[in-house]
């Protein structure tokens, strides 16, 4: 038993290293990553549920590796912000997103909002409001065409975070409340933050057709948004049965695979920019 629990030892080491050279070697190209250009933004479409018409785009990041292709945000984002990378990709997410509203813009297309995620590390920044304010400048984009999107856990810093949202906000910016109701939820700043949209995670999603317990999370929170004169956007919709409770229930945006997964730009020009 003693040799055997030993040679589990061993496999588990072997396994373990690899992982950990695995991850060495990212951690190594993500750094690289900015400089060789490699990362892209992808965008998903949010169809207004009245009108049926595309209302916005929310960007999501891409890396394309020279030889793993394009990875997911799922694989790195969290590395990159254990190593601290997280604020400089961020900062290229907003300049890549924001000139990307101008080109569509030049191109004739009817203007529609872009929202963004910022990461928790990058929202507590000092120069989060200096550098957005830059980059407005620079790319010359109406400001109300940004949102940004933030989790409930960088409301947990309280008066700061109010601070930096009401700097966000004189700049223009739209302010979405991401992946709400799975976090820290503390219904406080509902009340206090200066907070535009609020995102039903699609967790509460996927499971309303079969999860009265969802169904009744989900029409709350529309209720609950609305009194409080907020938008509600619904991710992760990828049935019609889905959007007709939606709908039904009055959620004003929906976003998910059932319009269109995200997109990278040249395909999302052929769909929207033929449309305009
Ligand atoms: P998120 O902000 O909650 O984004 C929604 C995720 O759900 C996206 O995954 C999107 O592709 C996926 N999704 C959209 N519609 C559907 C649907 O109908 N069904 C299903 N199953 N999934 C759907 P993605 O692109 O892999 O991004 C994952 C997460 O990575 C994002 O979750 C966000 O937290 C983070 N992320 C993405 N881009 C950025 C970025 O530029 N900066 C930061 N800080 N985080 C980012
Ligand atoms: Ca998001
Ligand atoms: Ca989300
Ligand atoms: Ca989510």
């Amino acid at each position: 038993a003693k040799s055997q629990g030993k040679n589990r030892y061993v496999i588990h080491t072997a396994e373990l290293l690899n992982v950990m050279m695995d991850e060495y070697k990212l951690e190594v190209d993500l750094r690289r990553a900015l400089d060789k250009n490699e990362f892209v933004l992808h965008y998903q479409p949010q169809i207004n549920n009245c009108t049926g018409k595309l209302v916005g785009f929310e960007a999501l990041i891409r890396w394309q590796h020279p030889t793993l292709g394009l990875i997911p945000p799922g694989k790195f984002i969290k590395l990159a912000e254990e190593n601290g990378l997280i604020t400089q990709i961020g900062e290229w997410v907003i300049e890549e997103a924001c000139s990307q509203i101008k080109k569509w813009q030049d191109a004739g297309m009817t203007p529609v909002k872009m929202s963004v995620n910022l990461s928790t590390q990058q929202f507590l920044t000092r120069n989060l409001v200096s550098f957005m304010k830059n980059v407005l400048e620079r790319t010359a984009i109406d400001p109300a065409y940004l949102v940004v999107e933030i989790t409930e856990y960088m409301a947990m810093e309280g008066e700061y975070s109010i601070h930096v949202l009401k700097q966000l906000k004189a700049l223009g910016l739209g302010i979405s409340i991401d992946d709400f109701g799975t976090g820290y939820s503390s219904l406080n700043y509902l009340k206090n933050f200066p907070i535009d949209y609020i995102k039903i995670d699609k967790s509460f999603v996927s499971e309303l057709m079969n999860n009265e317990k969802d169904t009744i999370i989900v029409k709350a929170i529309i209720t609950l948004a609305h009194n409080l004169h907020k938008e509600v956007i619904a991710e992760g919709v990828e049935t019609k049965e889905q959007l007709d409770f939606l709908k039904d229930h009055q959620c004003d945006i929906s976003q998910g695979y059932y319009f269109n997964k995200p997109l990278p730009v040249d395909e999302i020009e052929t769909i929207y920019l033929a449309q305009h």
